[in-house]
């Protein structure tokens, strides 16, 4: 059974595996580490933003915390002094002078009154608050922190109020201080002074979702898009989640709530943002790696061609098998491995096999009694032989040109005596491993292993020369004709070769004889 050969020899198939593999088992460790690496970026975002936001949420806290409780003296010093109206026009002052928190201070009294304002600018004594303002204060009677609204001033602003009760727990009013949300309030600063990760953005929206901060300051006042993350914070519950935007970006969100007020503080950083140092990590690792990858590639390349010499030149060798100094190319090869060793073995073994049964063969066959060349016979048992073993060859065909005539005029004798002549020119010109033989009556065959084409045609050359230029004893001038034919490295029978040096020995007579033709 013939097996399809691969265009590749021994040291490229091992380069090719060996490299095949490191490069699967490489790009198998970069994309582990960098799921691995991009896993723990994600966790550790999140928990970066889940932290961040209750650390806003809990600043915020304090905040509201100490302005409520600043309300609360004020509310009792009030509380004291009703109705002197020239008290209740101090402490106004004092609160907002002396608290760089509050904007404005507005007291009203039970029925939503403004009885008291500062700054003077904002003109609203006499009045009566609005509903979508102060009004609440006076329905719940408790301290109360508001969503934003835009002022009397046209600010946006949140309130923080605290009602004021008299000594027998009678509602007389309440006392609200303003903060604003953009201009830079303390409220601002304590949102916005974070330091954190680049990328990444915080914002603050009040119980009804309507944005107290955010980055982008034109959003102020407005709602909030429908963010999961806003839903869950203003349930009281903190934590992180990764969200996809209607974009489909994907953001590592952390929440809080500031449960004084039913805020929500959100902290976001796109997926992508977190993850883009990973790329160049994963770079500089692959980059660190290039020069032992080389080293490496070097060492494969190497070790291939240390391995695949031995086989490369016992596969050589193989080619040529009958040349006669085989055995000492063989003994030169350094087959320094086991298998490599055992087949020099085995080819050392077959290579003498054949040469003891060529040799036996032309021995035995010197049996044609009149020229003492190898017969028919021989020749085609070594033809076999030489197919057998895949061994290219060349034939020659020669015939001896009009020999009829030879007997004719000078009688069957002299006809023998020069075919005897005629074969000791062969027997000159052939090497040792060449076989010469009687074809048949004035036909002979010269068998060449390992002989090129080339190489037999200039020895059918030197042959007709050596012919044409020799006297003859008796007979005088003789000449023959050649038909030259091969097998090369592709199979091709004796039959056919034998066939082809007879076509061309054909073309030798009819074109005028004394040449050769291959
Ligand atoms: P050509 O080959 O140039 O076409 O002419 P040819 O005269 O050689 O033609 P052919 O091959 O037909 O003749 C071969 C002759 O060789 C026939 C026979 O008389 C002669 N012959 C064959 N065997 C022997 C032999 O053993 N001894 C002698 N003396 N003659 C032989
Ligand atoms: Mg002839
Ligand atoms: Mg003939």
């Amino acid at each position: 059974m013939r097996h399809r050969l691969l265009p590749i020899n021994l040291r490229g198939l091992i380069f090719f595996v060996v490299i095949l593999s490191v490069l699967a088992t490489l790009a198998n460790g970069l994309i582990v580490a960098y799921r691995i690496q991009r896993d723990a970026l994600i966790h550790s975002t999140l928990d970066a933003n889940s932290a961040y936001a209750a650390k806003v949420a809990s600043s915020i806290g304090d905040f509201l915390l100490a302005a409520q409780s600043r309300l609360k003296f004020s509310a009792e010093v009030l509380s004291a002094h009703w109705d002197d109206p020239a008290v209740i026009r101090a402490e106004a002052m004092r609160l907002q002078a002396q608290d760089a928190d509050f904007n404005s201070i507005v007291i009203v009294d039970d029925k939503g009154k403004v009885i008291q304002a500062y700054p003077d600018t904002l003109q609203i004594v006499g009045s009566t608050v609005r509903p979508d303002g102060l009004q609440f204060v006076l329905a719940k009677q408790r301290p109360l922190i508001s969503g934003a609204y835009v002022s009397v001033g046209g600010n946006q602003v949140v309130a923080i109020s605290q009602p004021i009760f008299n000594a027998s727990g009678q509602f007389l009013g309440a006392i609200a201080g303003s903060v604003y949300l953009l201009k830079q309030s303390t409220l601002y600063s304590v949102i916005s002074n974070h330091f954190h990760q680049e990328g990444t953005s915080a914002w603050v929206t009040d119980g009804d979702r309507r944005l107290l901060y955010h980055p982008d300051q034109k959003r102020i006042g407005q709602e909030a898009n429908g963010n999961a993350a806003v839903a869950v914070a203003l349930q009281g519950s903190s934590g992180s989640m990764q969200l996809n935007t209607d974009t489909g970006d994907s953001m590592l969100t952390g929440y809080a709530p500031v449960p004084l007020a039913n805020w929500a503080v959100v902290v976001q950083l796109p997926a992508d943002r977190a993850l883009a140092t990973l790329g160049q990590l994963l770079k500089e690792v692959f980059q660190g790696m290039i020069p032992a990858g080389i080293i490496g590639f070097g060492l494969v390349f190497a070790a291939a061609a240390l391995i695949a010499r031995p086989l490369r030149q016992l596969s050589a060798i193989a080619r040529q098998l009958s040349t006669t100094d085989t055995i000492t190319q063989l003994q030169r090869v350094h087959a320094w491995y086991h298998e490599a060793s055992s087949i020099r073995q085995a080819m050392l073994t077959g290579v003498q096999l054949l040469q003891q049964k060529l040799g036996q063969l032309a021995q035995e066959a010197q049996s044609d009694p009149l020229t003492g060349l190898a017969n028919r016979r021989a020749m085609t048992d070594v033809l076999e032989l030489l197919e057998h073993a895949e061994q290219p060859y060349s034939l020659l065909l020669l015939d001896i040109d009009h020999f009829k005539r030879v007997n004719d005029s000078f009688g069957h004798d002299a006809g023998d005596s020069a075919l005897q002549f005629i074969s000791e020119i062969l027997k000159r010109n052939s090497r040792a491993g060449d076989l010469a033989c009687r074809y048949g009556g004035e036909e002979f065959v010269l068998v060449l292993p390992s002989t090129s084409k080339e190489v037999a045609i200039a020895i059918a050359e030197r042959i007709r020369e050596t012919v044409a230029a020799s006297e003859v004893p008796i007979v005088g001038e003789l000449t023959l004709s050649a038909g030259v034919a091969c097998r090369g490295t592709e199979a091709s029978t004796p039959e056919f070769v034998l066939r082809q040096a007879d076509a061309c020995l054909y073309r030798a007579k009819s074109e005028g004889r004394n040449r050769v033709i291959s």
